[in-house]
């Protein structure tokens, strides 16, 4: 059965959470007519400066990231917003690279800085069926 709620993944690296938080806080209208997800540090602070709900995965160092890539895989992700910090470098870099591999490989929308989540929250296209 298709699925109707899109499911939406939330991850930011440490030196992006606060423009996350902010990010879904100034969304949160829009981000409250999907299902969330995040990575575990990013939806715990989400959940907790909105009123939104957003399942905790593993935290990206230990697994988050391949959880959600695994949730791409399994056709359960429609758009992944992604913070990553282009001036740190990343215990889990290689999951980092994993997940924009995976989400590229199949075709999820995936907004890696905050411009670019703006065009996409504010999209016509969030609304249809893929
Ligand atoms: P976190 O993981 O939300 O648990 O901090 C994000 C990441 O570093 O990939």
């Amino acid at each position: 059965m298709e699925r109707k709620v899109k499911n939406i993944a939330l991850i930011a690296h440490d030196n992006k959470k606060a423009e996350m938080v902010s990010w879904a806080m100034k969304n949160a209208s829009v981000l409250k007519k999907f299902t969330l997800c995040g990575t575990g540090t990013t939806a715990k602070l989400v959940g907790e400066a909105t009123d939104l709900n957003v399942k905790r995965y593993l935290s990206g160092p230990l697994g988050g990231d391949q959880q959600i890539g695994a949730k791409i895989a399994e056709g359960e992700i429609d758009l992944v917003v992604f913070f990553w910090d282009p001036l740190q470098a990343q215990p889990h870099d290689p999951d980092v690279k994993a997940l924009l591999r995976i989400a590229v490989v199949y075709d999820i929308p995936i907004a890696t800085n905050k411009a670019t989540a703006d065009f996409v929250i504010s999209s016509v296209l969030l609304g249809d069926d893929r």
